[in-house]
């Protein structure tokens, strides 16, 4: 079928449900094993009869070849704004040179702030050692360390800037609250590493305690990361719908995608409030490209979840039964058919455009040991709707709060002196108002009262304080007087960061030791 043609059908035959409106979806086909898997899964959709037009458009390889560093189009863009759906096949990102992952662009643009993986097994159809897993991870998506905010700052040190926000927090959590509820999950857990990163990941613990308080229908808890992943892996039948930052959210997706058997089962949706874009986990795997090998289930899965998104649910619930009787039935990608340990076969396999037959015979059919989905009572359109107004009712909430300078960090790049040196100096170079506080090196206190055994680079944090009492505050003028001063002294100054109390609460971290 070519991604050019409508797909005409108005009434489900399966179901003899009444007409759907046709809506326009933008698709790419991708890279790699791309075109093979899209080809499959339209072909499903379309003997479905998903109400759904397709606009083609081309991202990835072809475009970043042709100049475009993004790999987009800057006329593609058209098409997503005017649709607002897309079906997107895998890309190939080139290694090096200037070129940003097109997934993160796209998922930054067009603000689609939450990430939902769910990660189910298919036991004992395909090899797993956790049959009963079913989560669905809520990853943001937009934040974190993902912002791609880096600098080379000394010789020795490169800084990652991690930006977490309130509105940022408070959208993706109400949204993991909401889609458990429109999908009749029982819990929701929270994992994060606040207890190393107390103001940013504590924020969106702190979010999260807040937000699960309006939910007491569902249940809750919070893990560190460390130990959460570790039961992810361990006992993943524990766990429901799972809520994270961004880098957290991305590594145990595809530990829980790979646990259920086969990366290329999972399917994805990324939520904005405007657009949405649904894609499988896995990469284009230039390794088995061309050959009608891959498995299409991850991108078939993710056109499920298109359609309960546009407001299709029984054409949906209709594919998914059907992929399940299949997976029952034997028909499996190569992927699949193999033992735990991934050398044996279990089974008989099936190309890529063969198991879409397979799938399509199936339309109308119910798994028989798979309990069978139901996406009746679902409305998918609803969801991030339902956490949009709320979130920003949350933020509105929020006062400004009042705001005061009390010190600046300044980061300094020097090598040729001790901690004590370098304090020396800059006591004598500080200005009326501003005492040198403290001096660390990655985080850790080296003066007053380092310790010899602590490894230095050329990276130190030099922290001044206004001096008068509690009440004293700082004006920009003083930290312009205090650069002026330091950098005249001969002290390569990398950047300041200004230190404040919000409402008198302080808004920085202390040095560790301090
Ligand atoms: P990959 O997911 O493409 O492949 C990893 C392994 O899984 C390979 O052995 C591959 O053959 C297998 N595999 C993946 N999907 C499969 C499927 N549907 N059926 C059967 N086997 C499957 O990851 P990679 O090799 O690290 O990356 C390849 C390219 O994909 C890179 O350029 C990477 O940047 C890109 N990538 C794109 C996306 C995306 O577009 N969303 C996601 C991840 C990686």
């Amino acid at each position: 079928m070519r991604l050019d043609t409508p797909m005409a059908p108005q009434t489900n035959p399966h179901n003899a449900l009444p007409a759907t409106p046709m809506r326009t979806i933008t698709v790419a086909e991708g890279d790699g094993i791309g075109p093979e898997i899209t080809r499959a899964t339209l072909a499903v959709l379309k003997a479905a009869g998903a109400a759904v037009d397709v606009q083609p458009i081309t991202v990835g390889e072809a475009i970043y070849k042709s100049g475009h560093s993004t790999g987009i189009a800057p006329e593609a863009w058209d098409s997503l704004r005017a649709t607002q759906v897309f079906l997107k096949g895998p890309i190939t990102t080139p290694q090096g040179g200037g070129y940003k992952s097109l997934n993160v662009t796209i998922r930054k643009t067009l603000g689609l702030y939450a990430n939902v993986r769910p990660c189910v097994s298919f036991a004992p159809f395909v090899p797993t050692m956790h049959p009963k897993m079913d989560v669905v991870i809520v990853r943001e998506n937009e934040e974190d360390l993902y912002a791609g905010i880096e600098h080379r700052q000394t010789d020795q040190v490169m800084q990652c800037l991690k930006l977490i926000t309130r509105p940022g927090c408070e959208r993706i959590v109400r949204y993991a609250f909401e889609y458990a509820r429109a999908h009749g999950r029982r819990k929701v857990t929270c994992m994060t590493k606040d207890n190393i990163m107390k103001m940013t990941d504590g924020l969106f613990h702190q979010v999260f305690d807040e937000i699960r308080a309006h939910y007491p229908d569902i249940a809750t808890d919070h893990m560190i990361i460390d130990i959460g992943t570790a039961r992810l892996a361990t006992r993943p039948e524990q766990f429901d719908v799972i809520v994270t930052p961004n880098l957290y959210g991305d590594i145990i997706s595809d530990v829980a995608a790979e646990l259920t058997g086969s990366v290329g089962l999972a399917g994805s949706a990324n939520i904005g409030e405007h657009v949405a874009m649904f894609e499988a986990i896995h990469g284009s795997a230039p390794d088995i490209a061309g050959k009608d090998i891959a498995n299409p289930s991850g991108m078939l899965l993710s056109a499920v979840m298109m359609l309960v998104h546009i407001g299709q649910p029984k054409v949906a619930e209709t594919i998914h039964n059907a992929w399940l009787a299949t997976i029952e039935d034997g028909f499996h990608t190569a992927d699949l058919a193999r033992s735990l340990d991934g050398t044996a076969k279990t089974g008989p396999t099936v190309g890529t455009q063969a198991f879409a037959q397979a799938v399509i015979e199936r339309l109308g059919k119910k798994p028989q040991t798979f309990k069978p989905v139901s996406y009746a009572a679902t409305d998918g359109t609803k969801v991030s709707a339902a956490a949009a107004p709320a979130m920003a009712a949350q933020a509105a909430s929020k006062k400004v709060a009042k705001k005061e300078m009390v010190g600046v960090d300044v980061f300094v790049h020097q090598s040729s002196m001790t901690a004590d040196a370098l304090a020396a100096q800059l006591q004598a170079l500080t200005v009326p108002g501003l005492k040198l506080q403290m001096i660390t090196n990655r985080g850790v206190k080296v003066w007053p009262g380092g310790f010899p055994e602590t490894f230095t680079t050329d990276h130190w944090r030099c922290r001044f304080m206004v001096e008068g009492g509690d009440t004293a505050t700082l004006a920009h003028r003083q930290i312009v007087a205090l650069l002026g001063n330091v950098t005249e002294g001969g002290v390569d100054v990398i950047k300041t960061e200004n230190l404040c109390t919000f409402d008198g609460e302080r808004g920085f971290a202390l040095g560790q030791g301090q």
